[in-house]
This record gives structure tokens, sequence and C-alpha cells, in this order.
């Protein structure tokens, strides 16, 4: 069996194992409580810390190679500035479509609220100021101990700059750090190898702890959510692939190990390490470009987050008999483009932000008690959502730039990521950076 067969088969496993598990709690509490907080939970923990402890070694040695790949600013300027744009870009037509959606179904009209719900403590904005300050860190060792990306992010592109202008004085420590990228991309691999009995236990143990009878009064908001986000990974990526000549169906199927990655962990940021591997070794975008716009874009791009908080937003409007007008669309936009920059890529975090957009617009907060219990699966496919525009931008950008690999039917991608790492970047040196062998 291929890598990728293993892989799904586990992962049908876990939730075919899941939803038996459940269904059989009553009956079996012993063997539940043995396998659901047992096993499954040690074996599933074990695999997210090992994935989580790739993240910030990965994304700080890689891009210290990456910007001296890249060699000058003025590059790394336009590829920022790139990267940038399309993310917002993309993440601004995803809450339009998604708020569209909503208008067009308008889920949540003539929903009877009843019960009790948790209580939400809306979250206030931090100063605009202060979100800046924060991108700068003060102490390196801090910031990669609290995971804070943009800040690891600014200290490896200051280092790396750095030492690209030291020139040949520092020549060792570059060397140093591509041995050292070597080394860390051995162990993603070694992480990655032992997927299927991660995502086993993951998913057996989200479908053994989830109760099905709450999805039946809000069926109309998840199907109508998860629909649009299937839509919009598959039409709207594959129409900006294309756009750029692109074939999105090479895409599709070489992104989809950190597509069952993000959703198996519903979290961006753990599944950083595989987007990487993805990216470079297998559609051919260089290690000068991954390893910028992929942290970069699990940090703060979320388009599957900013459609769950377009359709959120009017769900709760609908229920609790809120009108909305044009200029509130027009907030929620803006809102949710700006939420889904500020969402931390970890499980729910898009539910904590959905509380400004709501705040904004007069809705009330106590509403997202009733999207709630519902929201894993629905995390699930957003972060697969997340992390596959990260990928789009990381090809997209590749490809302006004339160093795409594969992707751009430029022979096989890269053997060597480390190639990607020795010169600066020219679609000569660059455009063969990865190795088409995983799975
Ligand atoms: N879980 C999402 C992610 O990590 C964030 C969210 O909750 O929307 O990408």
């Amino acid at each position: 069996m291929s890598f990728t067969q293993r892989i799904l088969l586990s992962m049908l496993a876990g939730i075919v194992v899941g939803i038996a598990l459940n269904a059989s709690a009553g009956a079996l509490p012993g063997v539940n409580a043995f396998l659901v907080d047992g096993l499954f939970y040690v074996v599933g923990g074990i695999f997210l810390a090992l994935l989580r402890l790739m993240v910030v070694p990965l994304v700080f040695v890689s891009l210290v190679c990456g910007v001296n790949a890249m060699g000058d600013l003025k590059t790394f300027g336009r590829v920022g500035a790139k990267t940038v744009g399309l993310f917002l870009a993309t993440t601004a037509v995803a809450v339009t479509v998604g708020l569209s959606m909503a208008l067009v179904v308008s889920p949540g009209a003539g929903f009877e609220l009843e019960g009790d719900f948790a209580e939400v403590v809306p979250r206030e904005m931090p100063p605009l100021a202060d979100t800046f300050i924060n991108i700068f860190p003060e102490n390196l060792f801090q910031a990669m101990a609290d995971g804070q990306m943009l800040q690891i992010i600014v200290f490896a592109l200051l280092f790396g700059f750095a030492a690209n202008l030291a020139g040949e004085r520092a020549g060792s420590v570059v060397r140093f750090f591509r041995d050292l990228n070597e080394v860390i991309l051995k162990m993603v691999m070694f992480v990655i190898e032992l997927a299927p009995i991660g995502l086993f236990a993951l998913l057996a143990r989200t479908f053994a702890s989830q109760g099905w009878e709450i999805f039946i009064p809000l069926a109309g908001y998840f199907l109508l959510l998860a629909g649009t986000l299937l839509a919009y990974l598959l039409v709207a990526y594959s129409l900006v692939l294309r756009a750029f000549g692109l074939n999105a169906l090479r895409f599709l199927a070489r992104m989809r190990a950190p597509m069952t990655f993000a959703f198996s962990t519903a979290s961006s940021a753990a599944t950083i390490p595989v987007t990487l591997n993805a990216l470079m070794r297998r559609l051919g975008v260089p290690n000068s470009i991954a390893s910028f716009t992929v942290p970069l874009g699990a940090t703060i791009n979320m388009d599957g987050t900013a459609i769950m908080q377009g359709i959120a937003t009017v769900f709760i409007a609908n229920v609790y008999g809120v009108d909305l007008v044009l200029a509130d669309f027009l907030v929620i936009i803006l809102l949710s483009t700006l939420a889904s920059i500020g969402t931390a890529a970890v499980p729910s975090a898009g539910l904590i932000t959905l509380t400004m957009v709501l705040t904004q617009v007069g809705v009330p907060v106590e509403g997202i008690a009733l999207i709630f219990g519902i929201d894993r699966l629905l995390d699930m496919m957003r972060t697969a959502v997340n992390v596959t525009g990260d990928g789009v931008t990381a090809c997209v950008v590749a490809h302006s730039e004339g160093v795409l690999g594969v992707l751009a039917g430029k022979g096989r991608a890269g053997t060597d990521p480390r190639g990607s790492g020795q010169r600066p970047m020219s679609p000569a040196s660059e455009s063969k950076s990865g190795s088409e062998s995983e799975s």
C-alpha cells in the first residue's frame, strides 16, 4: 500500500471506530474510557506533540536558509508584497462568498431558541498599535517558547539578511543552518511516517466524543458551511490557479497530505511541517518562498475561517432576529478579514475572534454558544481550506517569480531542499527544489 492509501485507510478506520465507540458508549463504558480517554488520547497527544515540536525549529531554520537563497531585500519586498496581497484578497473573497451563500440560503430563520447555553465572554479587540508592536520580538527564546510565529519570522528574516550582508565572513553560519535544515527535514519525515497511527487515534477520539444529536437542529448551518467550504476549496482555488496557468487538479492531488493533516488536527500551525514538505518536495516551490509563505500563511491567512465567520454571523443574526443592512455586510467583510489574521492557528480559535465581528455589527455574542457544540467538525474542514489557501498562494507567488518547479511543468520538484538554500534565487537555480519521493 502506498503511504497515501495507508493514511486514507487509517483516517477512515479512525472515523468508523470513533462513531462505533460513540454509539456503544452507554453499553461499554469501560472499553470506551480505556480507548477514548486512554489509548487514543495518549497516542494522538504524542503525535500532535511531535508535530508541534517540529514547527518552531523548522520555520526558523528553513526561513534563514530561504532568506539566504533569496539574496536581496528587493526580491524579498516583491515576494512579501505579492504574498500578503494574495492572502488578503483571497480572504476577502472568501468571506464575501460565505456571506452571499448565507444571504441566499438564510440559515437560522425560524430557529427555535431554547435551553441553556454556555456563557460566551466577548473578546476585546486589542489596540491596533500593540498588535503591530507585538510582531517584533523582545526576546527570541520567549518568542520560540510561546510559538509566536510572527515574531519568529521577523527574527529569522533579520538574521538571514544580516548573514547575507556579512557575506563570506558568515559562510560557516550559513552552512551550519543549511546542514541543520537537512537534519530537521529528516526529523519531519520521521514524524510524517507516524501519521497513519497518529491520525487514526486523533480521529477516533474526536468522533467518539462527538454526540450526533446536537447536529440535527443545526443541520442547516452545518450543511451550508460545509458545502461552501468544499465548493471554495474545489472551485475558487482552481480558478485562481488556472488564472495563473497552473494545473489545479495536480495541485489538489499533491496537497492531499497537508489537507488530511489539517483536517485531523484542526490546526494550521501543527500542519506547517507537512505543508512545507508538500510544497517543496511535491509541487516544486523553492525553499526561499515556501519557508516564508507557509508559516506566515498559517498565522494570518485563513480563508476557511473567514467563510465560517460570514455564515455564522448571518446565522446568529437570523436566530436572534437582528436585521443586517448593507453597511453591516461591509463591516463583516472587513472585520472577518482582519479577524482571520488575528485568529491563532489552533483548534476553535476562529470562534474566539468571531466575537469581535459579532460585537461590531450588534449581533449577540451569546449566539456562539449555539454553534460551539458542532464546531469541531467544521473547524477540521475550515482548517483544511486554510492550509490549501496557503499552498495556492505559495505556488502562485513562486510561479510569478519564475521559480515554480513541478506544478509549472518544469521538470521534477527539486531533489534536495538544501539546494534551494544555496544560491540567490533565480529561475535556473531554484526551480528544481524538493523531490517527488514522498508517498
Ligand atoms: N483551526 C483553525 C486553524 O488552525 C483556526 C480556526 O479556528 O478557524 O487554521
